[in-house]
């Protein structure tokens, strides 16, 4: 079992591997530049991880992902905000409006990168994304993606165009529809959970953020088998391995981050909240989507009221000839 002292070498073994975040970058078999980055933060409003997969041509790609990680550091470490929700929005909207400046070079024009990032301060949780760099929750061998693609593949899969597999091996898979940089008006996906404590016979969970140069070649189902048998160290090891060994035709980032409990949605100090739900869910079945609310669109009502007048029309003109012929 990790975490277990003995009284041999209680000192060395009181933090296993297990309990060890870890993260790893690899320029893959094909590309000659690395333009993915990642880095930890530590900073006043907790501790940071953030991973981003630049693009953009020539050195626009590395240089779009190490603005954006510069820029959110310096927000997280500088800046003081009243919440988590708060820092991670401001830092990583500021790294965008510095991208978008910097893009008016013409040198840099098409530069982007995406972000997805994980603030931790006590229990609390708060992920932020926007591209195709994903994270996702891994307990007990299952795994949950947590961060929304946003891909013109993922808009088809969403209006039932296309299925999830399909998307996969779409030919625009990769083309985005937001990133940071591309507007200067960022759309940020953001989300909080809290960390759970659990018994010492309950999984505890682990995080994994990545770039599409590990989830294009590796499985969601081995994601998990590895993250779940191996340390993080190992796991990021192997993980690259895998990739690699399919071919690692992009750059493969991913940190991994064991959270010492069960990410949930509920906060355990929930009774500041009035609104909380009494009921505790499980994180696999908390995300579930609502079913759309249905509405017409406003092309539809136009139509409708259309007919509605026209259906008004004839009805008057039917009482007027049927009062006439009654004459
Ligand atoms: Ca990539």
């Amino acid at each position: 079992m990790f975490g277990e002292t003995s009284p041999v070498n209680g000192l060395l073994s009181h933090q296993s591997q297990e309990d060890i975040p870890a993260a790893i970058t690899d320029v893959g078999c094909e590309r000659e530049l690395n333009e993915d980055r990642y880095a930890v933060i530590d900073s006043p409003a907790g501790r940071a991880w953030v991973v981003c997969d630049g693009m953009g041509g020539a050195m626009g790609g590395e240089l779009a992902a190490q603005l954006a990680i510069d820029a959110i550091r310096r927000g997280l470490e500088t800046i003081n905000y009243d919440t988590s929700l708060e820092a991670l929005k401001g830092a990583v909207e500021e790294a965008n409006r510095i991208i978008v400046l910097r893009r008016q070079n013409p040198a840099f024009s098409s530069m982007g990168t995406t972000v997805v990032a994980t603030l931790i301060k006590g229990d609390e949780v708060t992920i932020a994304n926007a591209g195709d760099s994903r994270a996702y929750l891994i307990r007990d061998r299952a795994i949950q993606q947590l961060s929304v693609d946003h891909t013109y593949v993922q808009d088809l899969v969403d209006r039932g165009a296309l299925n999830a597999e399909e998307a996969l091996s779409h030919p625009q898979a990769h083309v985005l529809t937001r990133c940071l940089g591309a507007e200067p008006r960022l759309s940020l996906e953001l989300q909080s959970y809290w960390i759970w404590n659990v018994t010492s016979n309950e999984p505890q969970d682990k995080l994994l953020l990545c770039s599409d140069g590990l989830y294009s070649l590796v499985s969601d189902e081995e994601i998990a088998d590895i993250i779940s048998s191996f340390s993080p160290q190992e796991s990021c090891v192997q993980l690259v391995e895998l990739a690699k060994a399919r071919g690692g035709y992009d750059n493969i980032t991913l940190a991994i981050l064991p959270l010492g409990g069960q990410l949930r949605e509920e906060n355990p100090g929930g009774q500041a909240r009035a609104a909380a739900p009494k009921k505790t869910r499980d994180i696999r079945t908390a995300k579930k989507k609502q079913p759309p609310r249905f509405r017409f669109s406003t092309k539809t009502r136009m139509i409708l009221y259309g007919l509605l007048m026209v259906l008004g029309m004839v009805v008057v003109t039917l009482v007027v000839l049927l009062k006439l012929a009654k004459h």
